[in-house]
């Protein structure tokens, strides 16, 4: 769990977890078996999650591995629905969440706990060897991200381990299907991971 201060920091870090999302993300958490492995989020954007995650990491005494490259999801950029106008980098003319994940991570004191990767997912997964206790997908929601993703990542997850998924909707009208449809639905039907939780948009799978 986490103290009150570190609460209210999470809740007002910049970003579109609610707080119950990120209270369920907290709890799965707290339950995982670091000697598994560290703990890694796929889609860092500005540290919200990284700041619900960051305490529990540094209570069970290991870290969190933070995967973006940083440049926003399809659904970000300029014209979309979830565009935010001052994350551009006007000298490049693309997002740039990076400075705004450091100051963040900085101000919540997690610098030594949350440990950011910048690249692409599928990039890092098909490098990335040690496995994990502990995996939380929230990165580009179109059909090929979530399926590169579940593809790339769930392997990482050690017998034990947990898997969170953030934005499943089984309900179209909702939001989009991939997390869901690419994502969840795989995983499930696997046979390698059983629900343990479901709150709002968020969903905790064990590896068995
Ligand atoms: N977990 C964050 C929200 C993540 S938003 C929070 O709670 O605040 C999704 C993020 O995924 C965006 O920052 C975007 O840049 C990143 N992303 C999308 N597709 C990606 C890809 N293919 N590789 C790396 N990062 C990606
Ligand atoms: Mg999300």
């Amino acid at each position: 769990m986490l103290t009150d201060e570190e609460l209210a920091r999470a809740t007002k870090a910049r970003g579109f977890m609610p707080p119950d999302e990120g209270l369920a993300l907290v709890e799965a958490a707290s339950l995982v078996d670091v000697a598994l492995g560290p703990m890694l989020e796929v889609g860092t954007y500005c540290g919200k999650s990284a700041c619900y995650l960051g305490p529990v990491a540094r209570r069970l005494g290991t870290v969190l591995f933070t995967v973006d490259h940083h440049r926003g999801s399809e659904e970000n950029q300029v014209g979309w629905e979830w565009h935010e106008p001052d994350l551009v980098d006007s000298g490049v003319g693309k997002m740039d969440t990076l400075p705004f994940f450091r100051r963040t991570v900085h101000d919540a004191g997690l610098e030594d706990v949350v440990i950011a990767v910048v690249g692409e997912s599928a990039t890092v997964a098909h490098h990335w060897a040690t496995p994990l206790s502990f995996l939380f997908i929230d990165g580009g929601h179109g059909v090929e991200p979530a399926r590169r993703d579940y593809a790339g990542w769930t392997p990482k997850v050690a017998s034990g381990g947990l898997l969170a998924i953030h934005d499943v909707f089984p309900d179209p009208a909702d939001g989009g299907r991939p997390p869901y449809e690419d994502i969840y639905l795989p995983a499930l039907n696997s046979g390698l991971f059983a629900e343990i939780s479901a709150t709002g948009s968020l969903r905790v799978l064990r590896r068995t």
